[in-house]
């Protein structure tokens, strides 16, 4: 378990990269940001690695984390300024910039990992940033947030959260057939399926968010 010293060395070493790095003008925003996450490894982790890596012209302050994907401890996370916003694949060896949203994600392996087709379905699903789900300190460390969707222990998952159990055969609801065979469909590729597969879902009873849930994460 990482101790409470660790993470205010963790701390005082991001507070170093932000007086080295970011504008005069931006320095108290990214301070108070870092400070909102002082006990959350692991956004810590992404915070670090933003002010390490991120390119040092722009010297602007984060201010905000969404979690886009979240599947098997791999996280889809969008990092953002007030300007900018970058793509940060991360899981629980380390982390990996993938470009800038304005670009749209395009590796194909990640793409396809987290079950889209191509570029434009992931599009398609991320339309806009204001979509895009805030991540929530200390989320990964509390077992009543699904650490995918973030919705609470006993409410409904975000419908397309990998985390949601299938209500018809109990695995997982965006990986088994299930939902094409209820729509006796090959694939799911409009609104409107969308919108069928979940009025079926509702009419069987979708199952909320339980602890059990949970994908095992490193606990340390
Ligand atoms: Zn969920
Ligand atoms: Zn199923």
């Amino acid at each position: 378990m990482l101790n409470k010293e660790a993470l205010q060395e963790q701390v005082r070493e991001i507070e170093l990269l932000i007086r080295y790095g970011v504008a005069e003008t931006e320095q108290q925003t990214a301070l108070d940001f870092l400070q909102a996450f002082h006990g959350d490894s692991f956004a810590l982790d992404a915070i670090q690695d933003y002010y390490r890596t991120l390119p040092e012209a722009r010297e602007e302050s984060l201010v905000k984390i969404s979690v886009l994907e979240g599947k098997e401890q791999v996280f889809l996370l969008l990092l953002s300024t007030t300007k900018h916003h970058y793509f940060y694949l991360v899981n629980d060896e380390g982390g990996l910039f993938l470009g800038e949203w304005e670009k749209g994600l395009s590796a194909p392996q990640v793409l396809s990992f987290f079950g889209y087709p191509d570029q434009d379905a992931f599009t398609r699903q991320h339309h806009s940033l204001e979509s895009c789900r805030q991540y929530v300190v200390l989320e990964r460390m509390n077992e009543d947030i699904c650490p995918s969707c973030g919705t609470e222990t006993g409410s409904l998952h975000i419908l397309g959260c990998p985390v949601e159990v299938c209500p018809w055969c109990g695995g997982q609801l965006n990986r088994c057939n299930c939902r094409f065979e209820q729509l006796d469909v090959e694939e799911l590729t409009d609104e409107k399926m969308v919108q069928q597969l979940e009025e079926r879902l509702v009419a069987k009873g979708r199952i909320p968010y339980a602890r059990e849930q949970r994908p095992s994460f490193l606990s340390e």
